[in-house]
């Protein structure tokens, strides 16, 4: 019975833009990840963190704490993690990308030059101060309380409201 129709099921199938669906899932997957985090999409999460080994990533918060995260082990299941101890956070990188006694005093070192985000104040998601995109809105660094240029704007309106 169903070879009858194995043609008509098929043709079904081809019609259905599987590598569109799984994109979609995939982005708003990625887009939950950088949420946990504390970022707005996960572009701004991926611009904001440092590459670490594979597609493992740190991210510095806002609160001093790390976030360790990989888009691909969160797609199986497993959460960042947040770190306020670095020392701690150095030993349980080192062994899961099995980092050498060298290879930590790098990774120690390079924590020291990260980029530090702050929290913006109108809509509480993290956002890297240092974003060359800000320049776009923010050259003079007027506005360094907010992320974008919604929310200063936002607050801007919300003041005169408040007057
Ligand atoms: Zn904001």
């Amino acid at each position: 019975m169903m070879n009858l129709n194995h043609k008509e099921w098929e043709q079904k199938m081809d019609n259905i833009n599987w590598k569109e669906m799984l994109e979609d899932v995939e982005a708003a997957l990625m887009d939950n990840l950088a949420a946990e985090i504390g970022f707005p999409t996960y572009d701004r999460l991926l611009q904001s963190s440092e590459l670490i080994s594979g597609r493992y990533h740190l991210t510095y918060l806002s609160d001093g704490r790390f976030a360790w995260w990989n888009p691909d082990t969160y797609a199986t299941g497993e959460d960042p993690c947040f770190f306020s101890n670095k020392e701690e956070m150095v030993a349980y990188i080192a062994s899961v990308i099995q980092l050498n006694q060298e290879q930590q005093e790098k990774l120690r070192f390079n924590l020291q030059s990260f980029q530090q985000m702050k929290r913006c104040e109108t809509c509480d998601h993290e956002y890297n101060p240092k974003d060359p995109i800000r320049y776009e809105w923010d050259g003079d660094k007027d506005n360094q309380a907010y992320c974008s240029f919604e929310c200063a704007v936002e607050s801007v309106l919300k003041e005169e409201k408040d007057f």
